[in-house]
């Protein structure tokens, strides 16, 4: 078993076993109990995402169906919740699951992903995702894995973003240090900021920003000015930004949004 960070970094370049991320949990669902994989990846090497720039990228998906059959069944509300924007609901999500969350997916199930406990110690996770910039949630909502994976994991990060459709519940309060809410209409933000969370809105094209919000300086509406990895802001209530964050719908469905 892998117990250092260093060792767990080598296995990631290619050295023997080789690894292509880390599983960091595997369990039931926070939001309704189906099973569910958090795996982490990205990590020795930059993301290729434009957006974000180089961050450790982690994906929230159900352990027992592929990724596009999850969105077809609705299971996927194991890991994302009542989010308006899944397919189930009407279908603005901006994540193209056909091409990386299943390649995610296949690799998976083919054992490319450590598992704590058994390939690696989970206590070094600190240690590894040291200094790095941390994405919770690349795919689907933090909120379905429980909290302390996530503190453990980013104990040790520069920075982290992360954003959550679970806001409203009392039992994900604790979220609120590291996520942003994730709200849809200028009544969510109200509510959102009057239950002391930071927000991230989605508004529809050409809508007006709130006082108080921040347009998403990686937005095409923004000019792309800079990256999550620069920028830092979406990361609740520990980011040193204060702002709420509004960003117009994009990606492939984000016409549809209104
Ligand atoms: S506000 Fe900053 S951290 Fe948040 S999505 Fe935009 S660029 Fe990323």
């Amino acid at each position: 078993m892998i117990s250092t960070a260093a060792d767990m970094r080598k296995a990631l370049k290619g050295s023997s076993p080789r690894f292509t991320g880390v599983i960091l949990y595997e369990g039931r669902s926070a939001i309704d109990g189906g099973p569910i994989v958090v795996i982490a990846n990205r990590i020795a090497h930059a993301s290729g995402n434009e957006k974000t720039g180089a961050m450790v990228q982690t994906f929230i998906i159900r352990q027992d169906v592929r990724p596009l059959e999850a969105l077809a069944t609705g299971l996927d509300k194991s890991i994302c919740g009542g989010c308006i924007h899944r397919p189930a609901n009407g279908g603005t999500c901006y994540v193209n699951v056909g091409r990386s969350v299943e390649s995610v997916y296949g690799a998976y199930t083919r054992g490319r992903y450590a598992r704590p406990g058994k390939d690696y110690d989970a206590s070094i996770l600190p240690d590894l995702f040291e200094g790095s910039v941390f994405r919770l949630g690349t795919y689907g909502d933090p909120a379905a894995a429980p909290f302390r994976i996530w503190a453990n994991a980013t104990a040790k990060v520069k920075a982290r973003t992360g954003y959550t459709h679970q806001w409203k519940r009392k039992a994900f309060e604790a979220f609120k240090s590291i996520c942003m809410a994730s709200v849809d209409s200028p009544r969510d933000l109200a509510l959102a900021r009057a239950m002391g969370w930071r927000s991230f809105r989605v508004r529809a094209k050409d809508a007006a920003t709130i006082e108080g919000e921040v347009i998403c300086p990686a937005s095409k509406e923004a000019g792309q000015k800079t990256t999550c990895e620069a920028c830092k802001a979406c990361g609740g209530l520990s980011a040193k930004a204060r702002a709420d964050i509004v960003i117009m719908a994009h990606g492939p469905t984000g016409g549809r949004f209104t």
